[in-house]
């Protein structure tokens, strides 16, 4: 998208001319040869014709010159993510610098996820809370953008690792290891599944104190993290939620040096009520409401222990919601006459299409052959999706450099769903794991602590960013990553000097 629009924009533009077009060689050396501006020259029209000329020329060359340097800018800002240009403009609050610590001797940063929580939610209802984080910290203005597939496993764990799913391992929510057969699920511990090196492992290696209370992957045990009793909760989705909220605040009544230094909390809404009545319902609404009540009760709670403005706040979710309904569904039955695509082929359905065809079937001809099903006409909601090979897939999408991701991978339309076959069975509701690049997968970014300036908007960006800007919120050695070794300081105030 964004790196596509940079280089058309280096493209020459056509010179419009009258009569004959000069060369820029012959009117170069017209220019220098022909010195008079004489109006009764003969040759003055020509000179004149040849001054528009080169000045257009010059023109151009400036602006093939300013887009040149904007295209360098633009890529070395960001080597992982073109579409991100942290290029806002600056304000007051950008001249303000880190805020002092007034009781913690620490840093702390709390990071929130509130599952599913799709960009534009904090305005369906009264939201006080979240938004007086959003008034008094730093906020990505159109959403933080998620990784694909804008799945929850995949994306939790891009944004403790600062990886994408095909470098950190964690490619679905549910997949087969192609080597061994084994297959993963959301119940898999086990550290194989588990690559890279997520936050509170950074945390531990540097004898930092980390707690979880949930997190896909928090429960692995990694090199110094060994998820330890007091500060790593298995997941239980029955826990209420004001039982989590007092538990992470229990922990800053601890002494100073027993606080961790990085937390976690995780609430499973509104994600939950999105999958079942879609992201328009009134459930949603008062889910999103009692998300806000949560946040509340935190804030609520770190005021009393006079901490609140030395706590740093990252509330993020893990990708949007979209509606979808029973008109909008494709069968991979309808694909017969060109193809079998038998149900042991396909590794997920939906919205990621995942197909591992057996040893035998080529790849390349079972995408073709599905395309051309695809594209015949004949196949209800056929052009709403497209099959690709992995390597072939937008490079944009990073979905390729892991044997774990099957070869065929097929994009759904926005709101759309593939199925084996017809069944009876109607019903509407909500999904994601769409393209990242839909606005309905987008989620919020709100941070909020002494390292952030308040009531400052910035740009849309990926969530593999936000590993490297807890790094630097703590001023700890960070893991090599797919974020941007600068991203912090677009983001982060800058320390007094
Ligand atoms: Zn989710």
């Amino acid at each position: 998208m964004g790196s596509d629009s940079v280089l058309t924009s280096t493209k020459p533009t056509p010179i419009p001319t009258q009569e004959d077009p000069p060369s820029p060689s012959t009117s170069l050396l017209s220019f220098n040869t022909d010195s008079t501006t004489d109006p009764s020259n003969p040759h003055h029209k020509r000179t004149a014709n040849s001054i528009l000329f080169i000045s257009l020329v010059i023109v151009t060359c400036i602006a093939l010159s300013a887009a040149s340097a904007f295209a360098f800018l633009f890529f070395s800002s960001s080597s992982s993510s073109p579409s991100v240009t942290p290029t806002e403009i600056p304000s007051a609050s950008l001249q303000a610098t880190t805020r002092p610590l007034t009781k913690l001797n620490h840093s702390v940063v709390l990071l929130i996820s509130s599952d599913g929580f799709r960009f534009g939610y904090q305005f369906k209802t009264p939201t006080p809370n979240i938004h007086r984080l959003i008034a008094n910290g730093t906020e990505a203005e159109t959403g933080l953008i998620p990784v694909f597939p804008s799945l929850t496993f995949p994306n939790h764990y891009s944004i403790v690792t600062g990886l994408y799913p095909a470098y950190h391992g964690i490619i679905n929510n549910h997949f087969v290891d192609p080597k061994t057969g084994e297959v993963f699920t959301m119940a898999s511990h086990e550290p194989k599944w588990w690559l890279g090196e997520p936050i509170w492992e950074t945390v531990a290696k540097q004898g930092l104190k980390a707690s979880t209370y949930f997190w896909p992957g928090s429960e692995v045990h990694k090199g110094s993290w060994t998820c330890p009793e007091r500060f790593c909760m298995f997941y239980n989705g029955s826990v209420p939620f004001d039982e989590r909220v007092d538990t992470v605040l229990s922990y800053f009544d601890l002494p100073d040096s027993e606080i961790p230094v990085f937390m976690t909390l995780y609430f499973e809404d509104p994600d939950h009520q999105g999958h079942k009545v879609g992201p328009d319902d009134p459930e949603i609404t008062e889910a999103v409401a009692g998300i806000d009540r949560m946040i509340g009760k935190l804030i609520d709670g770190l005021e009393e222990r006079g901490v609140f403005e030395d706590v740093t706040i990252i509330m993020v979710g893990d990708h949007g919601m979209v509606g979808t309904c029973d008109k909008k569904l494709i069968f991979l039955d309808d694909l017969a006459p060109w193809i079998d695509i038998s149900t042991e082929w396909v590794q997920s359905y939906t919205p990621l299409l995942a197909i591992r065809p057996p040893p035998g079937f080529a790849p390349s001809a079972v995408v073709a052959e599905m395309n051309e099903g695809l594209q015949s006409g004949k196949v209800q909601n056929g052009k709403n999706l497209k099959m690709y090979l992995k390597e072939e897939l937008p490079s944009r999408l990073h979905y390729a450099a892991s044997d774990r991701i099957p070869p065929i991978i097929g994009m759904i339309d926005e709101g759309f769903k593939v199925e084996q076959k017809r069944t009876n069975r109607r019903e509407c509701g909500g999904a994601h794991g769409y393209d990242n690049a839909l606005f309905s997968m987008r989620t919020i970014f709100i941070g909020h602590g002494p390292q952030f300036a308040r009531g400052r908007k910035v740009p849309s960006f990926e969530n593999v960013q936000i590993y490297n800007l807890i790094t630097s919120i703590l001023n700890i050695q960070g893991a090599p990553n797919n974020g941007s070794v600068s991203f912090p300081s677009t983001v982060l105030l800058s320390n007094p000097s």
